[in-house]
């Protein structure tokens, strides 16, 4: 008996990386799962092909989270595909190694774009087809520990997840008071080993080692965090085992915002 017998979810942003191993484990745990991806096609249809060669159902969706009618197009393939939807984590996400006074409108307005506007249209959108199914759902939002302890370097990406920690809040807020069946909740990644960080690392002129080398100093837990760490909190969270919990900060960071 799987934790999500009997679920669909969809992950947006789940080419690679945090993504890609939520629905490895969703579709583990019982889950039919709609893989979401911006440019990452090919990535994609081989998590796809991976997960139904170990037994689990899953299909995937162009969605660049930034577009409203798109959001439209990929929930409504979805119930399609799958009959309707219980779980959407809205984890898609960039980060533009920039400060404040190197940072851009361009540089902002994709960052907020991706993550604020991104965030806001999945749980807008979500709500209005989870509402209808009357089964529990649940929807995860993934922000960062920079929403909580910022770095200089991420400025716009601070922001955007701040925004995530806030709108998460309030939207669990209306749904609790609507007696919708829906939590809402976040999880705040501490730096975890992806394809986002090798580009950051690489964008910066810094090697791995040095990337992280200074990162890891911030992680009282001694090392740096692997997919599977959010992935399982994200499964908690999609799981009946939560629901009691909406509007919740759930930190995945290794202690780096116990200090
Ligand atoms: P990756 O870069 O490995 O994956 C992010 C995915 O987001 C990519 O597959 C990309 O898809 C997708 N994406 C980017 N822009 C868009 C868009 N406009 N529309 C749709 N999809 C888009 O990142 P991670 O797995 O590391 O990060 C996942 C989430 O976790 C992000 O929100 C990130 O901010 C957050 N996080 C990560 C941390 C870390 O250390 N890794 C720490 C804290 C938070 P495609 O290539 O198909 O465009």
């Amino acid at each position: 008996m799987g934790r999500l017998d009997g679920k669909v979810a969809m992950v947006t942003g789940a080419a690679m990386g945090l993504g890609e191993e939520t629905c490895r484990v969703f579709a583990k745990e019982g889950a039919k799962v709609m893989i979401t991806t911006g440019k990452s096609v090919q990535a994609a249809q081989m998590v796809v092909d991976e997960i139904r060669k170990d037994g689990g159902d899953a299909a995937f969706i162009q969605l660049d989270v930034r577009k409203e009618e798109e959001w439209h197009r990929a929930l409504e393939q979805t119930i399609r595909t799958f009959g309707k939807i219980n779980i959407l984590v809205n984890n898609a996400g960039i980060a533009i190694g920039k400060n404040v006074e190197e940072a851009t409108l361009d540089s902002w307005s994709l960052e907020m774009d991706v993550m604020a506007t991104g965030v806001f249209l999945g749980t807008k959108y979500a709500i209005k087809y989870m509402k209808e199914n009357g089964e529990n759902c649940s929807i995860i939002n993934i922000s960062s520990m920079e929403a909580i302890a910022a770095e200089s370097i991420w400025f716009s990406y601070c922001a955007a997840k701040g925004a995530v920690r806030t709108l998460t809040k309030s939207a669990a807020l209306h749904c609790g008071g609507k007696r919708y069946k829906i939590r809402v909740n976040t999880v705040y990644p501490g730096y975890i080993h992806t394809p986002m960080n090798e580009k950051a690392a690489k964008d910066l002129g810094l090697s791995l080692e040095e990337y992280y080398g200074d990162a890891l100093t911030r992680h009282p837990i001694g090392y740096i965090g692997k997919p599977k760490d959010i992935a399982y909190a994200n499964l908690f969270l999609a799981s009946d085992e939560s629901l009691f919990i909406t509007g919740a900060d759930l930190c995945v960071d290794g202690g780096y915002t116990a200090q």
